[in-house]
């Protein structure tokens, strides 16, 4: 459902992704691992379109994203968008608008869902992630905890069929990222395809059919959980782990 083939992007003279090629199946639970300024986010963001590569291919369900470097345009690019649902650290919730109209806003300006059925799923998944009683809230009123899972929703509103999370769980009090971690765990066994930046190793052993360590731009590593982090053959997969474990 993803598969990318020598991505490169710079930041001027600085290369922050050298060449990465990357494939994931779908119902694929990937997790990408990796020293801060390692290209994480820079990645993530170049695969629904938030950034423009200056080489390499990318395909993403079923669109050709980027062409030897050169990005779709931008009608297209709505398209593919609601397709791939993206989380951020930071929530980015709309602040003037209810937890139900952040989540409804997408599926009736981008998909021409009514306000009626927009508000039914918008429930049901807000069901979902625990948050049913909050539907009114703004979202000032909730926690961090509450916010991402919330954020989460809105993402899944938009029907995607992958979700992309850059570090979901990392501007969390520690006693708030179970319950992210816990709906990401079911999304996970519901069979939605998901290539999460994360530093919960915890999570990724559970959860990760492949784990991918990235370092200076490249993928250093990939493999299963147990091999990575049992028996990694990279010197730099193994700095990093004993860096954070
Ligand atoms: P972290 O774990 O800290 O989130 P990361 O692996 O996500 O790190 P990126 O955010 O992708 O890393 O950044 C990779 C490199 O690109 C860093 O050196 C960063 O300074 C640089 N960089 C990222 N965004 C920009 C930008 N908009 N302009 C210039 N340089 C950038
Ligand atoms: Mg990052």
């Amino acid at each position: 459902i993803i598969r990318i083939r020598g991505l490169k992007k710079s930041y001027g003279v600085h290369t922050v992704l050298n060449g990465i090629d990357f494939d994931v199946a779908p119902s694929q639970v990937v997790v990408v691992i990796g020293p801060s300024g390692s290209g994480k986010s820079t990645f993530l963001r170049c695969c629904n379109g938030l950034e423009q590569p200056e080489g390499g291919t990318i395909d993403i369900c079923g669109h050709r994203l980027v062409d030897q470097g050169v990005m779709l345009k931008e009608s297209a690019l709505n398209a593919l968008r609601t397709e791939v649902g993206m989380v951020f650290q930071s929530f980015n919730l709309f602040p003037h608008l209810s937890v139900l109209h952040n989540i409804t806003l997408g599926p009736r300006k981008l998909r021409g869902v009514s306000q009626q059925d927009a508000e039914a799923a918008a429930l049901a998944l807000l069901e979902k992630v625990g948050l049913a009683h909050k539907a009114q809230a703004m979202p000032a009123s909730l926690s961090g905890g509450q916010k991402q899972r919330v954020a989460i929703a809105r993402a899944l509103a938009m029907r995607p069929r992958v979700m992309l999370f850059d570090e979901p769980t990392s501007a969390l009090d520690p006693e708030l990222v179970g319950e992210v971690l816990q709906v990401m765990k079911m999304l996970a066994s519901e069979g939605m395809t998901m290539v999460v930046v994360t530093h919960e190793m915890g999570f990724a052993k559970e959860v990760a059919d492949v784990v991918v360590v990235m370092d200076g731009g490249v993928i250093v590593e990939t493999g299963t959980p147990q091999t990575i982090f049992s028996s990694p053959t990279q010197p730099r997969t193994r700095a990093f782990l004993q860096a954070v474990l």
